[in-house]
């Protein structure tokens, strides 16, 4: 057998050199600071991606697990209340809402887009409702318009940590909601290194809620009017967020750029009935975090595609109404149809600004090769 170059779904090394030196210069400032936890540099973080979104306000915390929890505690979500969300997400989304002692309240998703559906969430609200938990999966928005109508007066905490850059009808995604909740793990479009996260939100008291729970509800020094947590964001973590920000905007393009390559080959192809293209809903830029396809028989493709050197992933294998964790809640199978098929189709090809287009043309012709 001949040996094949291997192409990953994700290689974090790829990245430009110009930008390894602004991050060691605002890493070596630090260090002659000595002032590793919030101070000047989170500040100025805070306030270019404030900038960026186009938000009143946003504050650094220490993770995108992090952000979804203080955002749901600065809303007053407990025992009792009900949150609803997508079951086709990462498990945080729904893990941040159990760990308040609240209960995840699931709706099926659109198949087009992976999110929730508003018509399945309008069935979902109930008096207990407490707050509503759009996912915008991938890099699109979900249907904010709609969702918006249906939540009423609850509450809507994006959770954004797929979707920085990403807009519907013209607003920037955690602009929308009353909160959002950002990631910034090393593998989000924008990542740190290491775990990062942000709160957004153009309200003054949740914002002020947040900036005290993230310092275990600390007002002055030793007085504490709540109980919050440790949800800082790293100093460290916000030179580097500070350097690679100036990117973004460079590397959504060629997100974008590779999925048009993508969708070109697949088109020029023939492709129908074999592949399932990712679906851009009007008005909505979709940023391509991950490009996934459908494909039937997902499993052996993905060996074949592995056999090929070609690494892929499934963004997610197990609905988060069938997790173990959750089974406590009496949901069952075959209740999320359009879930439970997105789970056993999904299928995630290399995707990264720094692809290169003869990876992307190989990848997408053992793609059609392998899918029947
Ligand atoms: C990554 C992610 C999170 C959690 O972010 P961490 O920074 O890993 O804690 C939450 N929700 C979604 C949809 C994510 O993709």
């Amino acid at each position: 057998m001949t040996s094949v170059i291997p192409i990953p779904v994700l290689d974090l090394t790829r990245y430009e050199e110009s930008l390894k030196g602004e991050i060691a210069a605002r890493v070596a400032e630090i260090f002659s600071s000595g002032r590793f936890i919030m101070g000047a540099v989170n500040e100025e973080f805070e306030r270019k991606l404030a900038e960026e979104i186009g938000v009143r306000h946003a504050l650094g915390v220490s993770s995108g697990t992090d952000a979804l929890l203080v955002a749901l505690m600065a809303l007053g979500v407990g025992p009792g209340d009900e949150v609803v969300t997508s079951p086709f997400s990462f498990f945080a989304s729904a893990g941040a809402i159990a760990r308040l002692g609240a209960r995840p309240v699931f709706a099926d998703i659109e198949p087009t887009t992976f999110n929730l559906d508003p018509d399945r969430l309008a069935e979902a609200i109930t008096p207990r409702t407490k707050v509503v938990m759009p996912v915008h999966l991938y890099g699109q928005a979900a249907d904010m318009d709609p969702i918006l109508e249906v939540s009423g007066p609850i509450p809507v905490v994006e959770d954004v940590c797929q979707t920085v850059g990403a807009s519907y009808r013209g607003r920037h995604v955690g602009t929308i909601g009353k909160v959002a909740a950002f990631s910034f793990y090393p593998t989000k479009n924008l990542g740190a290194a290491g775990d990062a996260g942000a709160v957004t939100t153009g309200d003054d008291d949740v914002a002020a809620l947040v900036a005290n729970l993230r310092l275990h509800g600390e007002t002055e020094r030793y007085r504490h009017s709540r109980v919050g947590g440790n949800f800082r964001l790293d100093s460290l973590q916000a030179a580097v967020l500070t350097a690679k920000l100036t990117r973004l905007t460079e590397w959504t393009a060629r997100r974008i750029a590779i999925a048009e390559r993508y969708g070109e080959i697949f088109f020029d192809a023939d492709f129908a009935g074999r592949v399932v293209v990712p679906f851009v809903a009007p008005g909505r830029k979709h940023v391509f975090h991950q490009y996934v396809v459908r494909v039937r028989d997902r499993d052996r493709v993905r060996a074949k595609l592995a056999e090929a050197g070609i690494g892929t992933a499934v963004f997610y294998p197990i609905p988060l109404h069938l997790q173990e964790c959750f089974a406590d809640l009496g949901y069952r199978e075959g209740q999320f149809p359009k879930t439970e098929q997105a789970a056993r189709e999904v299928l995630a090809l290399p995707m990264f600004p720094q692809l290169m287009d003869d990876e992307i043309d190989r990848v997408a012709e053992t793609l059609l090769a392998s899918a029947r």
